[in-house]
């Protein structure tokens, strides 16, 4: 398989290419035909695999298939990863293949102040990459809407349970449309994250590497 099997865009393909891949990893070749159809996923994987551009790519060809704006204090995508740090990653990476598309990626994490995240977040945003506990704060101060979120990604979901974020998820999630599509990944699946996967996925595929 390589990444023009896959039904990707060219747009999309030109940013991988100058990135230098060249093939698809094994989670990519499985799970982005399963997301570019809007199925919900269920993804075992560890990091390392090339997880990031598994949902990234689908996420980003949803923008260029419907190229709505998002709506002031919405994202059309929302992504929840445990630790600042993989935020910024993940946040690169969209913007590295997104590149030649330039869509609107922001973070929003703790240990920083709220004014700037603010008025960010007031501009709308393509693709929002947050730690649970501040995004509920924004969500709690009317500074995030989540009722127009297209797609959720859950990333690194056994260790935002040793981080104790699962019930900031579950009151994420409970303020998102019923209809969306939803992405897990974990690299374990301890009962309190396959209970996660229960409540919020709707009839996912399965892929594990
Ligand atoms: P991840 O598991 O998403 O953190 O990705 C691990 C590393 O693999 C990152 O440095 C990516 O840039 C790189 N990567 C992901 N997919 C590919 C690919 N298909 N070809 C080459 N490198 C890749």
């Amino acid at each position: 398989t390589n990444f023009s099997d896959l039904g990707l865009a060219e747009i999309l393909l030109r940013a991988l290419a100058r990135e230098g891949y060249e093939t698809p990893t094994s989670i990519q070749a499985q799970a982005i035909p399963y997301l570019l159809q809007g199925r919900d996923l269920l993804g075992i994987a560890q990091t390392g695999t090339g997880k990031t551009a598994a949902f990234a790519l689908p996420i980003l060809e949803r923008l260029i298939a419907d190229r709505r704006r998002p709506a002031p204090f919405t994202a059309r995508a929302l992504v929840l990863a445990p630790t600042r740090e993989l935020a910024a990653q993940i946040a690169d990476s969209f913007r590295s293949y997104g590149q030649f598309l330039r869509p609107s990626v922001g973070v929003i994490v703790g240990g920083v102040s709220h004014r700037p995240q603010i008025d960010m977040l007031a501009r709308g945003l393509d693709v929002l990459v947050a730690t649970p506990g501040r995004l509920l704060d924004h969500v709690a101060s009317g500074r995030m809407k989540l009722a127009q979120t297209e797609v959720l990604v859950l990333d690194e979901a056994d260790h935002m349970l040793d981080l104790g974020f699962i019930i900031p998820i579950r009151q994420i999630v409970a303020k998102l449309p019923k209809k969306r599509q939803t992405l897990l990944f974990s690299a374990t699946m301890p009962k309190e994250i396959a209970g996660l996967a229960q409540d919020m996925l709707n009839d996912p595929a399965q892929v594990a590497v």
